[in-house]
């Protein structure tokens, strides 16, 4: 069995991303990227993935530089997959402008042994029969799993299957309403655990999030953001982190308040630029500001 560490499987992209301020084109992105950026910081981490032959130089670079195995990452002919979203006004609502599959629509993800053995998975973002398909092959102690609407609304029977077998459910409160009718965040996550979760995250965007188990229910803060720049991508980011922490060996509510502390830092730039470049006194920072305001 190896040690600490992180199994991270999801999508990997080229984003367009149009905010009431400005529009960027070929921005990379992807669940995986995100997530990858902010685990790596704590924990080594193994890439499960797909990307096409135009995937870019520096996008490879970067996965050379961050990850420590690659093995499970699949290069095939095609294109990446692509995805473009636009911000309304409020900042919060975000449409999808396009998705292309590309040579994610026949993706089959594959573990090697020793992927088949880390301890704990990441099930970043993408369609739940991906992360069914992981699950069947890995012989992980911890899932921590991540959604998001389209999911919810499109691949619910295929998402409740994976739901029964994961550990760790991250989301926000608009999914934990669309998953579980209950706008009150409080009662979804109690709700959720009855798919035989043993946590639930439910992330609160400004108001921070909610931790949630059998036994206990725990309210950690956000770190007030001056400007947000592109929302784009907190929620891997956050998921990274917490995951990233989990598997070195970590508590939740630590874990919690490190992965906010990063996915507010990611809100203030374009795509990943920021949370790539920022000090480690910044991100300190956030998180004293945070174990500050913890109540427990
Ligand atoms: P977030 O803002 O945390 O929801 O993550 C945004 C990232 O998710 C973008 O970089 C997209 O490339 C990626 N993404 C968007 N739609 C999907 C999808 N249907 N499946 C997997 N990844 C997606």
């Amino acid at each position: 069995m190896i040690e600490s560490s992180l199994l991270i499987a999801g999508s990997i992209a080229i984003d367009t991303i149009e905010t009431p301020e400005d529009r960027r084109e070929n921005v990379l992105g992807g669940s995986v990227t995100y997530a990858l950026i902010a685990a790596h910081r704590y924990v080594p981490c193994h890439v499960v993935g797909i990307i096409g032959t135009d995937f870019p130089k520096e996008g490879k670079d970067l996965y050379q530089s961050l990850a420590s195995n690659l093995s499970d990452l699949q290069e095939v002919p095609g294109s990446t997959f692509s995805w473009g979203g636009r911000y309304l006004n409020n900042w919060d609502d975000r449409e999808t402008l396009f998705t292309d599959l590309g040579v994610f629509g026949d993706f089959k993800p594959l573990l090697c042994e020793e992927n088949k053995n880390v301890k704990t998975v990441l099930l970043a973002n993408i369609h739940p029969e991906l992360q069914n398909s992981i699950i069947d092959q890995s012989e992980a102690d911890i899932f921590i799993l991540d959604t998001m609407n389209l999911w919810i609304n499109t691949t619910r029977p295929q998402l409740e299957d994976v739901l029964k077998k994961a550990n760790i459910l991250l989301l926000n409160e608009s999914e934990a309403e669309l998953l579980t009718n209950y706008s009150d965040p409080q009662k979804a996550g109690t709700e959720l655990l009855n798919y035989g979760l043993e946590k639930v995250i439910v992330k609160l965007g400004s108001d921070g999030a909610l931790f949630i188990s059998e036994t206990d229910q725990i309210r950690i803060g956000a770190y007030p953001v001056e400007k947000v720049v592109d929302p784009t991508g907190a929620g891997d980011v956050f998921a990274g982190a917490f995951s990233g922490i989990l598997a070195a060996g970590g508590n939740e509510v630590e874990a919690i308040i490190q992965a906010s502390a990063l996915a507010s830092i990611c809100v203030e730039g374009f795509g990943a630029e920021k949370v790539l470049n920022c000090s480690i006194e910044d991100v300190t920072d956030r998180i004293s500001y945070l174990q500050s305001i913890l109540e427990l």
